[in-house]
């Protein structure tokens, strides 16, 4: 597919462009959850909830969020604070490869930019873990800015309303998709319902047509959803085992040696996988989620930055 298919003759004429930007505004100003990240305009604040939301529910996400600020209230403090405490306040939220982006997200704004976020999408994509996704969310969410971006919702949302059951747009074609039916003058609001929409209505397996608001204009209106993917083990997954080994190493913070881990967070290689400890370890290593040492022909393991007794 190309960028020509997704023309103004495909998708979005102007009549169906005009009814989906008023039923999902207006849908949305009287739907909208009263969620604690759309009552700030602290681009700190968005980061972090934008972060914490990546692969996490908003359930889960909300207690996590106002705790961590109130233990980290501005991107100073979280600079200032000791990687193993981010860390150990990422609490149960899960990949925590995340906490470890956010706070050298953090020293790098503090460092480079004197605590002041860029304004500017590309300086934005340079900080760790920010993508073009994030980049246009701190822009539009904190900063008013008119910008598209997308994610699996959104691109669902997107890809259902405006092309249609049967298509699956390459990256560079939702880009032209998403900023070519964005209201410059309600982009904060347009990109939150469609969030919004996909989280509520337009779900990845049971969207729910009949209580959609742009149900008269959407291409793929009663046909979608229903397909289920084999949901992946994970118990006994490289995830579930990373998981382990960072929350027990939040109880310990001297630190712990190799064979002791291997008793806290159980055995992947007798779990019948072929992961091993070691390998794991190493790849936390390398994401600086913890940190190694020798000492006596021994490896011990402990959360970056922990004093070592
Ligand atoms: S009509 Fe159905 S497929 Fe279309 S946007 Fe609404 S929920 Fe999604």
């Amino acid at each position: 597919m190309t960028q020509e298919t997704y023309g103004e003759r495909d998708f979005a004429r102007t009549d169906d462009l005009r009814v989906v930007h008023e039923r999902l505004l207006s849908w949305y100003a009287a739907n909208a959850r009263d969620l604690p990240w759309r009552r700030t305009r602290d681009p700190y604040r968005i980061l972090v909830s934008e972060v914490m939301l990546q692969q996490t529910q908003v359930e889960r996400v909300i207690p996590a969020y106002e705790a961590f600020l109130s233990r980290f209230p501005t991107i100073e403090h979280l600079a200032a604070a000791p990687l193993a405490e981010v860390i150990a306040a990422w609490g149960g939220l899960g990949y925590n490869r995340r906490a470890v982006y956010l706070w050298r997200a953090a020293r790098q704004i503090v460092e480079q930019h004197g605590g002041e976020f860029p304004r500017d999408r590309r300086q934005l994509e340079e900080l760790p873990g920010v993508g073009r996704y994030t980049a246009g969310a701190v822009l539009c969410f904190a900063f008013g800015q008119p910008v598209a971006f997308w994610d699996t919702n959104i691109a669902r949302v997107l890809t259902r309303i405006f092309l249609g059951p049967d298509h699956s747009p390459r990256r560079r074609d939702l880009d032209a998709l998403a900023e070519r039916v964005l209201p410059l003058d309600r982009a904060y609001e347009w990109n939150q319902a469609l969030m919004e929409l996909g989280a509520r209505v337009c779900t990845s397996r049971s969207p729910r047509c009949e209580q959609c608001p742009v149900r008269a204009v959407c291409r793929s209106v009663g046909t979608v959803g229903m397909v289920r993917r084999r949901s992946e083990r994970f118990a006994g997954s490289r995830r579930y085992y990373r998981g382990r080994i960072v929350a027990a190493l939040r109880r310990l913070p001297a630190g712990v040696s190799l064979h002791a881990l291997r008793e806290l967070v159980g055995d992947p290689d007798s779990a019948g996988g072929e992961l091993a400890l070691e390998e794991l370890v190493e790849g936390l290593a390398r994401d600086g989620l913890v940190e190694v040492r020798e000492e006596g022909g021994e490896y011990f393991v402990r959360l970056p930055g922990k004093p070592a007794d």
